[in-house]
This record gives structure tokens, C-alpha cells and sequence, in this order.
């Protein structure tokens, strides 16, 4: 496989990071391709606004997403984000590792995750979720976090870790059509012992050595709903 690591850590010494290098590692030994965009060290600009477009098609009111579609067809997107798509247009799996922000992804990933699923390619009217630009490709997350485990889950303190992620793992990834493979979650990072990190290692490189065979979570498929987008008949729809 093809696989692209967006790596969102400011510290280079960070377990975070740790689990960045041992991703390379261990993909590039069992053989697949691996390329890092590493956002920190790329100074990757996560500001959306009016300037990513040299030549907009309204100079006087910028519609974003709308100035991505135009700009994606003429091949005028700005050049950082021109970079990362063909990243992204390249690989069969997409790595997004970071530490939990707020129960959310650090704001340099997100920008650069507003910039780069451009409209007209990665989404565009019904080419969503199964029938999204990226379908044919996975995605996975490696996140660290302070919380501990048992705080996460059904009745748990901060709730359940699929809702925390939810707007990363459905509202994008998934939306976008990547198959979305479980995240790799290490809890409590900064408060273990130096072994208990160490063990953290080890499941991650395990995790990775199998991951062509991972099952995909499971989304809505567009053929479960209609013209207007409501569901076709009454089902619960998982996630
Ligand atoms: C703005 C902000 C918001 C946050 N919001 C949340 C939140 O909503 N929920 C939540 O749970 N947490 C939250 N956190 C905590 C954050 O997610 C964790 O602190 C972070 O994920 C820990 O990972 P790290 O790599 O940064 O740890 P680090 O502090 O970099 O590393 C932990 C320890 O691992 C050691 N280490 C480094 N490399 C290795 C190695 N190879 N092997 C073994 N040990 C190693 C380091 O030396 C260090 O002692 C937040 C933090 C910030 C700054």
C-alpha cells in the first residue's frame, strides 16, 4: 500500500511523534510506500480564507467552498494545498496522527484538513459518504490523549470515544468516502510509565503489521436514501 501520514505534533520528542516514527518504520519494513506530511515542521498555514484563491470568481465575496470547486477545475488551487491533494490522490491509506485537542483534532490539522478535502474533488452534491471522491481509499486515525480508558465508553465521564470523534471520522473522512478503519487510541500518555509507553509501541506496531486486513467501520451508504436525502425506510443508522 501507498500511505500518507499527516502527522500533527509541535514536539519532536513526543510519544506522539514516537508513534509517527514507528508507523514509518514498521509500514516501509513490511514493505509499503510511506510518505509524512509533518504540519509543525512544514509550517503548514491552516487559516481557509480569501487568500487561497490568486484568482477568485467573485473577488468581492468569497464562497468557499465554491472557489475550491472553481479553482480544483482549473487547476489554480494554491500551491501548499495543490501539494498535499496530490499526497492525498496518491496513497491507499491515509494516517492522521495527533494528540486530542479539546476533544478534537489540534486546529493545524483541522486547517488543513478545511483546505485540502477541496469541494469538486473529495465531496461535491451527492458524491458523499460510499459515493465520496476518496471512496477506493482507507483512512485511519493514531491519537494520544490524557484521559484514561474507563472514562471514555457508554455511561462513561466524557462519554463514548466514537462520539468524540465523530466529526473527524464521519463528518470527514467517512463523508468524504474514505473506508474508515478503527483509531488507534493510546490513553493517559503523559501519565504511564516509561514500560507501559513502551507496551503502547508494541500494539501499535502489531495494529499496523495487519492493517491491509482491517474491517472498515460502518457508515451510511447513499443507496439507503433517497433524492432528498431521507432515508428510504425506517432503519437506525449506525453512527
Ligand atoms: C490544548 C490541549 C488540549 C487538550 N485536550 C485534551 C482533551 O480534550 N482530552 C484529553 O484526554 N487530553 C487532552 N489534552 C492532552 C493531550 O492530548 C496529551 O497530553 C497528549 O496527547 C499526550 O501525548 P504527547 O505525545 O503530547 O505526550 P508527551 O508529553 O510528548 O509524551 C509523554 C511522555 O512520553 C515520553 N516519550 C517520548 N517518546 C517516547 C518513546 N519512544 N517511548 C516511551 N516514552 C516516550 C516523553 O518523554 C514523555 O515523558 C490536551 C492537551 C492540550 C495541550
Amino acid at each position: 500500500m501507498k500511505v500518507l501520514i499527516v502527522h500533527a505534533h509541535y514536539e519532536p520528542q513526543s510519544f506522539n511523534t514516537a508513534l509517527k516514527d514507528l508507523a514509518v518504520e514498521t509500514l516501509t519494513g513490511a514493505g509499503h510506500e510511506v510518505r509524512v506530511s509533518d504540519l509543525y515542521a512544514m509550517n503548514w498555514n491552516p487559516v481557509a480564507s480569501a487568500a487561497d484563491f490568486a484568482a477568485p470568481s467573485n473577488p468581492d465575496y468569497c464562497v468557499y467552498a465554491l472557489e475550491q470547486r472553481k479553482a480544483f477545475e482549473s487547476g489554480a488551487l494554491a500551491a501548499d494545498i495543490q501539494g498535499e491533494l496530490d499526497k492525498v490522490e496518491w496513497c491507499d491509506l491515509l494516517i492522521l496522527n495527533f494528540p486530542i485537542f479539546w476533544f478534537s483534532v489540534p486546529a493545524i490539522l483541522k486547517g488543513w484538513i478545511d483546505r485540502v478535502f477541496v469541494s469538486g474533488r473529495f465531496y461535491g452534491g451527492k458524491r458523499i459518504y460510499d459515493k465520496g471522491g476518496m471512496s477506493g481509499k482507507k483512512a485511519m486515525t493514531t491519537l494520544t490523549l490524557g484521559g484514561q480508558n474507563h472514562m471514555f465508553g457508554p455511561n462513561a465521564i466524557h462519554g463514548e470515544m466514537d462520539v468524540l470523534l465523530r466529526p473527524i471520522l464521519r463528518g470527514a473522512l467517512a463523508y468524504c468516502g474514505f473506508a474508515v478503519l478503527p483509531p488507534h487510541v493510546a490513553y493517559h500518555v503523559p501519565y504511564v510509565s516509561p514500560e507501559a509507553r513502551q507496551m503502547m509501541l508494541q500494539y501499535y506496531r502489531k495494529r499496523l503489521l495487519t492493517i491491509d486486513q482491517a474491517t472498515p467501520l460502518i457508515f451510511p451508504r447513499m443507496e439507503d436514501f433517497d433524492e432528498k436525502l431521507y432515508p428510504k425506510v425506517s432503519q437506525e443508522i449506525v453512527r
